[in-house]
């Protein structure tokens, strides 16, 4: 019964934690909360994509059981580097090796902060053994929607957002919120945006634009892919179908702010007119630590908000016609089904050919426009249906890339 679960939960009185893509931005920051509290979490598992230096140096500080490295090639090389750094950490490799270490019996709690679809198996095992999901991966959940909230549900897994938008609003919820379920009084959700690095930009300049200026976010620092997805908005655009899985209401009830301080990470407002919100600096280790801490509050290393120093705070509309990704974000979530996975697939093939000098980045929403008007919609009814819309997307993806570049030489 579940009573006897609980009582071997509790009578081992360290969570136990798998970070799954331990060596990204989200990953080294929730370490870094970690190692601030020596003995309060025992990490099970540390998982990388092929960055195996830096996983070994995560093992040395952190001693998990296992290493994991999804890159089968890279698991001599890590083998070597854990025997050579005189650890007894056990490695594996292998996308169902990620998923294994996200479903252990001693696993409480899993960072979900690989990158993209390839978090969706991993992610979702989680969900399936009951964890607390610390979900960071949004394209995880924008991917299998209904399915994703449903293994939550069936399998009860408690579910924290690590998005910063949608931390805050979890944290701005009443008391006993559920995620997927609209709280009653709830009438609307802003959703708080920078603008990323091109808000001012002359629109004509944008097909100069270079992936490093692309990648310099002026107020967080993150992964690239991400720093992609927040200088077209296509972030904000998941972040919208992230936030009506979470919160359990329809786009129609999110309101997107441009707010170029981040200050104000999300807001919810209410029946009677009382819009509460959350405020912070800008870095992950804040919503990191309210999640792995829920419902406590431990220390997190983010200095104190300095309100005079910030001075003021601005808010404005997005404009779609400078952020098109946002409009089919909006576009993919309506059609339902297997849309935002095929809108997400899109974008992924489109950022990477974009990061890898192939694409010009107004290009980048005009190859999700065209895959999303060709590749056709499913029922999400089964996860194979999610992997294959995905893998029919990412190929009309390539040749929308392709014809693209072919169009820039001629
Ligand atoms: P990142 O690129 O810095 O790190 C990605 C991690 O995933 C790395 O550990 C990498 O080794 C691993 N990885 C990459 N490809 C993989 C694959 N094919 N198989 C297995 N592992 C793989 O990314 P990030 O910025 O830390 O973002 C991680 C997730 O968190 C993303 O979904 C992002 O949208 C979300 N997120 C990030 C931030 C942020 O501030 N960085 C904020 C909100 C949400
Ligand atoms: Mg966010």
């Amino acid at each position: 019964m579940a009573h006897s679960t609980q009582a071997a939960d509790s009578s081992r009185s360290v969570p136990g934690i798998t970070v799954l893509g331990a060596t990204g931005s989200i990953g080294t920051s929730t370490l870094d909360v970690i190692g601030r509290h020596p003995g309060h979490y025992r990490v099970v598992a540390l998982t990388a994509n092929r960055a195996v230096g830096r996983l070994v140096e995560q093992c040395a500080r952190h001693r998990p059981e296992f290493a994991v490295v999804a890159d089968l090639a890279q698991l001599p090389v890590l083998e070597k580097g854990l025997r050579r750094a005189g650890l007894d950490t056990r490695a594996l490799a292998g996308p169902e090796a990620l998923a294994e270490v996200a479903a252990l019996p001693q696993v409480d709690m899993v960072m979900a902060a690989i990158v993209g679809a390839a978090g969706l198996v991993p992610t979702l095992a989680a969900a399936r053994h009951g964890k607390r999901v610390l979900l960071a991966n949004k394209e995880a959940l924008v991917m299998s929607g209904a399915l994703f909230m449903e293994e939550v549900r069936r399998n009860r897994a408690t579910l924290v957002p690590i998005d910063s938008e949608h931390n805050a609003i979890f944290q701005c919820m009443p008391p006993g919120f559920t995620a997927g379920t609209r709280p009653a009084g709830v009438r609307r959700i802003l959703l708080t945006a920078s603008g990323g690095p091109f808000r001012t930009t002359p629109l004509e300049e944008l097909d100069q634009v270079t992936p490093e200026q692309a990648c310099a976010h002026p107020n967080w620092d993150m992964g690239r892919k991400i720093s992609v997805d927040s200088a077209t908005m296509m972030n904000k655009g998941l972040e919208v179908i992230e936030a009506c899985w979470l919160f359990g209401v329809d786009a129609e009830r999110i309101q997107v702010v441009l707010h170029p301080q981040s200050v104000i990470h999300s807001l919810v407002d209410y029946d009677d007119g009382s819009v509460l919100a959350e405020l912070g600096n800008p870095d992950m280790r804040t919503p990191i630590a309210q999640a792995l801490a829920w419902p406590e509050r431990i220390e997190s290393g983010v200095e104190p908000l300095d309100l005079f120093a910030i001075g003021r705070l601005d808010f404005e509309a997005p404009n779609l016609a400078r952020f098109p990704c946002l409009r089919l974000a909006y576009e993919a979530w309506r059609a339902g089904g297997t849309a935002p996975a095929i809108l997400n697939a899109a974008n992924e093939v489109a950022v990477a050919a974009f990061l890898d000098g192939k694409l010009g980045f107004p290009r980048i929403a005009a190859v999700i426009e065209d895959t999303l008007a060709r590749c056709p919609v499913q029922d999400v009814d089964a996860l194979e249906t999610v992997l294959a819309s995905d893998a029919q997307a990412r190929e009309m993806a390539r040749a929308a890339v392709a014809a693209s570049a072919g169009s820039r030489v001629a």
